[in-house]
């Protein structure tokens, strides 16, 4: 017991996240080429959904090879349904998530369907899939230890409401469907905001 107490006075950052839910480090292949920033840099929390129908579908899509530079579309951290956590990005990469925003941001996905695989289809413009408990649990484990790592992290925001392109619908080519929902009108927003400290930003 004195031992232990000697031990967290002497080195504290060792013990610091003793309470937190593990974080399982599975960096994306082309992670050396995305650019490197300052920790300071990082002032946003982006809340995505993947809409797909799971994780190693989720991970397919984050491989791929989409720019010159060999790096593709992805969120620095995933949630699982079961409240499971994966790294694909290290925070201190600008990694590609959304519009316009990702200098200053860290892109957080949660597995979910959403409008899987109609997504552009006018008829089905719905968010289906409940968030599971375990992922909002996660989710605030996840923004507490963000926020002790990040000094300048104040806002959070979903993509839909920093990306509000409207787009034609796959069905029907004269009607409009929103690019991004997610996350979507399922996503507790007051629970996840609560004790957070995070200012969510809304579309103007
Ligand atoms: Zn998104």
């Amino acid at each position: 017991m004195i031992a232990g107490n000697r031990a967290r006075l002497r080195f504290p950052s060792l013990f610091r996240h003793r309470m937190s839910i593990p974080i399982h480090d599975q960096l994306l292949p082309y992670v050396t080429q995305l650019p490197e920033r300052p920790a300071e840099a990082v002032t946003l929390v982006v809340i995505h959904c993947t809409e797909l129908p799971d994780l190693a579908t989720a991970r397919e899509y984050g491989e791929k090879v989409l720019y010159d530079s060999g790096a593709g579309n992805s969120g620095h951290y995933y949630i699982d349904r079961d409240g499971a956590t994966y790294r694909y990005v290290p925070g201190t990469r600008i990694a590609h998530h959304v519009r316009g925003r990702n200098a200053e941001s860290i892109g957080i996905e949660l597995v979910n369907s959403g409008r899987y695989p109609n997504w552009f289809d006018s008829r089905q413009q719905i968010m289906r899939e409940p968030y599971t408990d375990a992922q909002i649990t996660a989710l605030r484990e996840l923004l507490t230890m963000l926020r002790e790592t990040f000094p300048n992290l104040r806002h959070i925001a979903g993509h839909e409401d920093l990306d509000t392109a409207m787009v034609p619908a796959s069905d029907d080519a004269s009607r409009q469907v929103s690019r991004k929902l997610d996350p979507g009108i399922r996503f507790p927003w007051n629970e996840v905001l609560e004790g957070s400290r995070l200012e969510r930003l809304t579309r103007r």
